[in-house]
């Protein structure tokens, strides 16, 4: 009998590593908008069409790329921001397993532009599922632009599998204003079928906070803070008035990378027991630093699982921090009242 093993050729490997990293449109914003945060951005604008179907463009004005490495971004496990094992224990960037250009490219048609501030040209790169159609000079601003057209053309099960253009853009949007949040002093702009959805100035966090949800949570934030050998907390509750019934106001980050955390979110919720109406959640944007060899973010492809490696004292300081921020505000009341 012959010997029946072989190695996938590279661009049925990438399709199906796609399957994990690119589920739906709002994965490629992400994976696009953490890449400029990567590259040190101060300016990064989304254009989506048809909730992202059609189009997906980042532009930013990051470092930028050579041709060498733009052409080398696109490769499975190829990445300029951990070299060694050792690396992998003390994660800085947002980005780090180098799989999500060329699981994009392998699954849509994408045109990047790209230029450094020492180079005079730009690259530009066309690839449509794995397949480099062509590579060019030419004239670009610095930064990088990445536009993802027609995502999943050559999967079609993929394609009919998505959902209607409001859920996929409430998608588009959730990854989008959890980046934003994430990044004050970055500017970010959203459009929609060429309407402007966000225009959000650099600035601090809870102007980004009214930016992102309205001038009426401007009165609603109460901040909070605390600071441990072990842990730094900071960021905004919200007032029981800004409680909702529905989720999706609540936001965890973890060294700048939003998590979702269903003992933590309790730890916060314990604190709002008997000041909210039944079934509301509490609004609330919290950033904890930790230092990295505490915890491990390896533990799911698109990162917003973690695991801590003492969960119970984070529990018990965040909540500490919460009841003391919340406790703060009610004396006020209770003393304005009298
Ligand atoms: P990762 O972010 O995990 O490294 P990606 O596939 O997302 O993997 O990107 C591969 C590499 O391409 C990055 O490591 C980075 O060097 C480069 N790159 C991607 N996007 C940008 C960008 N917007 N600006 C500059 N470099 C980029
Ligand atoms: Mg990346």
């Amino acid at each position: 009998m012959q010997d029946v093993i072989r190695l996938l050729p590279d661009s049925l490997a990438n399709q199906i590593a796609a399957g994990e990293v690119v589920q739906r449109p709002a994965s490629v914003v992400k994976e696009l908008l953490e890449n400029s945060i990567d590259a040190q951005a101060t300016q990064i604008q989304l254009i989506i069409k048809d909730a992202g179907k059609t189009l997906i463009q980042v532009i930013d004005d990051g470092i930028g790329m050579s041709e060498t490495d733009a052409r080398m971004s696109f490769e499975r496990h190829a990445t300029s921001k951990i070299k060694t094992q050792e690396d992998l224990f003390s994660i800085m960037t947002m980005g780090f397993r180098g799989e999500a250009l060329a699981s994009i490219a392998a699954v849509a048609q994408v045109e990047m532009r790209t230029r450094r501030e020492i180079d005079d040209l730009g690259t530009q790169i066309i690839i449509e599922g794995s397949e480099l159609k062509t590579q060019s000079k030419i004239n670009c601003p610095k930064g990088t632009s990445i536009a993802v057209k027609n995502l999943f053309f050559n999967v079609p099960a993929r394609r009919n599998f998505l959902k209607s253009n409001p859920v996929e853009t409430k998608h588009i949007i959730d990854e989008f204003q959890r980046v934003a949040l994430a990044f004050p002093e970055v500017a970010f702009r959203m459009y929609h079928n060429e309407e402007e959805i966000y225009n959000l100035s650099k600035g601090k966090l809870a102007q980004r906070i009214i930016g992102i949800f309205g001038k009426n949570y401007r009165e609603g934030l109460i901040p909070c803070q605390e600071e441990t050998p072990l842990l730094k907390v900071k960021g905004y509750i919200g007032k029981p008035e800004l409680a909702k019934k529905t989720r999706g106001e609540q936001f965890f980050f973890v060294n700048n990378r939003f998590i979702k955390h269903a003992y933590l979110h309790h730890a916060v919720l314990t604190c709002y027991q008997d000041l909210l109406p039944k079934e509301h959640i509490p609004f609330y944007v919290i950033f904890l630093e930790i230092e990295p060899q505490h915890i491990d973010i390896n533990v799911h492809p698109t990162k917003t699982e973690i695991k801590f490696d003492d969960e119970k004292a984070i529990y018990a300081i965040l909540q500490a921090t919460v009841r003391k921020a919340l406790g703060s505000v009610q004396n006020n009341l209770d003393f304005e009242e009298k």
